[in-house]
């Protein structure tokens, strides 16, 4: 009889040590994903926002409420990650800038229209007339577009050298070395380029 007692009391002890290492494991599971659901909210938040305290606030949710507080997160974070909306943005200024590609004056980079036969800012003749049509002609054409006459060895020399691109020196690199003089109007008025 007191073998089968202790028998009885053992196999008790073994199904308590059991349930608590059990919840031991349990335990350590939830805390663990737990804090997994912490870190990631709080990266997640590093994708899509740019301020320290809506990283932190972002995890402090889901630490305080958990499940449901990663649930509000979900629902109330951006759409876009910022490196996305990053390249979105890019996307569409080099698309605008496709479009609205502006004309530069081959000797002075200055801004200039289609339209224009001589540049307003340097002088430069940027067209001349065909001498077979007489259709205005852009100075680096080696032939005419309208009528295929030839333009000769000096449109041909234009377009081997290209369009120059030479930049312009800068106010500061223009600036005089001597101290003391001051910019000319005309060198102060000369047009900053958008390359
Ligand atoms: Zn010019
Ligand atoms: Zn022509």
């Amino acid at each position: 009889m007191s073998n089968f007692a202790n028998f009885a009391v053992t196999d008790t002890e073994f199904w308590i040590r059991s349930l608590i290492i059990a919840g031991v494991v349990i335990g350590i599971y939830l805390v663990a994903l737990w804090g997994a659901m912490i870190l990631w909210t709080y990266r997640d938040a590093q994708s899509r926002y740019e301020s320290r305290q809506v990283w932190v606030g972002a995890a402090a949710l889901v630490g305080l409420f958990n499940l449901p507080g990663m649930l509000l997160y979900f629902a109330i974070r951006p759409q876009e990650p910022l490196i996305e909306r990053f390249n979105r943005q890019l996307e569409a200024e080099a698309f605008l800038g496709e479009i609205f590609k502006q004309d530069v004056c081959t000797q002075c980079n200055a801004p200039i229209t289609d339209s224009f036969v001589a540049c307003p800012y340097c002088r430069a003749v940027l067209q001349e007339p065909c001498a077979s049509c007489d259709r205005n002609l852009r100075a680096a054409w080696t032939i005419c577009p309208y009528c295929t006459a030839d333009r000769g060895q000096a449109a041909a020399a234009v377009a081997a050298s290209g369009p120059s691109r030479t930049p312009v020196p800068s106010v500061a690199a223009r600036r005089p070395a001597t101290g003391g003089v001051s910019l000319t109007q005309t060198q102060v008025k000369k047009p900053v380029h958008v390359s």
